[in-house]
Formats: structure tokens, sequence, C-alpha cells
């Protein structure tokens, strides 16, 4: 690990004039991702800025019309909350299903979605759900905010506050998971809303995407059959020790029909 100074701002505004004042900052949640990149040397940022204790960026609620999550909440609070096994249960337990219980508690809902990682959990609920992500200076939608591999819409410094999820009719998220870390081979959630069904699957492609050929067959008819003729093109797939392309664009099949029959 290379020497950085570390600091401890006690709200959003001091976090970003940090971040505008110092050469090379990068932000500091849960630190399951970035620790392991400083330790291996894969970055080398001179300032880290620790996001935790800041008021109002943990916490879940649910007053008005969509399900808050703020950006610091750990994955355990996520999955153990009554309110968001009430509200999205399936959003409680693809939280569950996330790495192991020390990921679990430290790791949070926004340094995983501001990660963008192609293999992690969340992304397909934020994708699946249209939920919408609100920063310090804008809110995105969803289907804007996931730009590729590791990228988002985040701009340089622009902090994200708040996940904004709209309660679904119904809803599901199903993985087949790495046996050894739980990030997604491949994860798709599912979402009938009012204005119809969507599909986002992580753990294929470089990023989540929406797969609009399974919305389509599935808005014509909602059953698993409807998906028998679909496949997905393995040239945009993943490939990698743990699974080739082909078998990627298998596993997208396969995970959705098994969402659609758990709604
Ligand atoms: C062993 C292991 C197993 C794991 N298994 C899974 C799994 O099964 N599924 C899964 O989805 N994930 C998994 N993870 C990832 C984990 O869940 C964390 O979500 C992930 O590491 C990022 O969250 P964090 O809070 O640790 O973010 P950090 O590591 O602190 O930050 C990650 C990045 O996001 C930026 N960032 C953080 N918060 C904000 C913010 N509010 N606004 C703007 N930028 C921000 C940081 O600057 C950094 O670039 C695993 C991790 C480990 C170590």
């Amino acid at each position: 690990m290379y020497d950085f100074n570390y600091h401890k701002p006690s709200s959003i505004d001091e976090a970003i004039q940090l971040f505008t004042d110092l050469e090379d900052a990068v932000y500091l949640a849960g630190g399951h991702t970035l620790l392991p990149s400083l330790k291996l040397r894969l970055a080398a940022p001179t300032d880290v800025i620790d996001l935790a204790g800041i008021p109002g960026l943990n916490g879940i609620d649910y007053s008005g019309d969509d399900l808050k999550v703020g950006a610091l909440t750990p994955h355990d609070d996520v999955s153990t909350s009554p309110v968001v096994q009430s509200v999205i249960p399936a959003l409680a337990s693809l939280a569950g299903g996330i790495g192991d219980a020390q990921v679990r508690n430290r790791g949070t809902i926004g340094g995983s979605v501001a990660n963008s990682d192609p293999a992690a959990d969340y992304p397909a609920a934020v994708l699946g759900l249209g939920a919408q992500l609100v920063t310090n200076q804008r809110t995105l939608n969803a289907d804007e905010f996931f730009t590729g591999m590791f990228e988002t819409a985040l701009e340089e410094g622009e902090l994200l506050k708040e996940i904004r999820f709209p309660k679904p009719e119904a809803a599901a998220y199903v993985k087949y998971p790495n046996p050894a870390s739980r990030y997604a081979t491949v994860g798709v959630f599912m979402t009938k809303t009012s204005e119809g069904v969507r599909v986002a699957i992580t753990g294929a492609a470089p990023s989540v995407f929406r797969a609009t050929d399974m919305e389509a067959a599935l808005n014509a008819d909602f059953s698993e059959a409807a998906l028998d003729g679909i496949s997905l093109d393995a040239d945009m797939m993943n490939e990698d020790l743990h699974a080739s392309a082909e078998y990627r664009a298998h596993l997208c099949v396969v995970m959705a029909k098994r969402a659609i029959s758990q709604i």
C-alpha cells in the first residue's frame, strides 16, 4: 500500500469540498473494494475521504412513494430490514445473498453501485426496479447510470447520497453465484410494474444491462415458455475461468425462467 492522507469529514459539504481541494482524492465507504485495491497497489490516491459517520447517508425510509436507502447503508441492514422485507422482499433477499457476514456488515449499497463491478448484485436491482440515484448535484435514472465496466455516470467527485426504489407489483432476484465470493456469475432481477416487465442482468456482460427481448416476450405472455425462443448473444458476454461466454448466455435464460417461477 502506498502512503495517503486520511480525512474524516462530518458533513456532505465538507466531503465534497475536500475532494475539490485535494490533488487526487477518493471516497471511502465500506472499503471492501477500495482497501484491497490500495493494498494491491492498484490505486494510489493522495487522499482518502472516509464517508462513514456523515449524518444523512445511512438509513432506510418508506414514508413517501419510494423506498429510500442511504448510500452508506450496509448490505446487512438492507437484508434484515422489516421495511425492505415488506416493501421489496426481492431487494432484501438480494442483499442477504451478497458475500459473507463480514462483507454484508461493512459493504455499502452506495459503494457497490458507484463501483459498478460487472458481477455485483445491487446494479441488477437498481436497473431492474428502475430506481433513481440521488447525488449531491442531481438525480439520475437507473437507465442512464451504468455506463460500462466499473464506470457510471457519476462525475469526478460527485457523491451518491441515496437510492430511491419504486415499489413494484412483484419482483424476484435469482443468481448463479460464484461459489467462493458469491458474486454473480449471472444474476437476473425481474420486476413486474404497471408499465410492464423489466429484466436486468448482472454478471454476464461488462456492465449490467436490460434484456429487452425478454421484456418484450414477457409483456406479451408472462410465462417461462415465452422465453423458449430467446437466446442471448455470447459475443457480448464475459468469459473467465469460472464460466465461458456461451455458458453465461445460457445461464441468463435459465436464471430468468427461475425468476418468473418466483413471481
Ligand atoms: C470477499 C468479498 C466478497 C464479495 N461478494 C460480493 C457479492 O457476492 N456480491 C456483490 O454484489 N458484492 C460483493 N462484494 C463487494 C461488496 O459487497 C461491496 O459492495 C463493494 O466492495 C463496494 O462497497 P463498499 O461500501 O465496500 O465501497 P468502497 O470499497 O469503500 O468503495 C468502492 C468505490 O465506490 C466509491 N464510492 C463509495 N461510496 C460512494 C458514494 N457514496 N458516492 C460516490 N462514490 C462512492 C469509492 O470511492 C470507490 O471507488 C464482495 C467483496 C468482498 C471483499
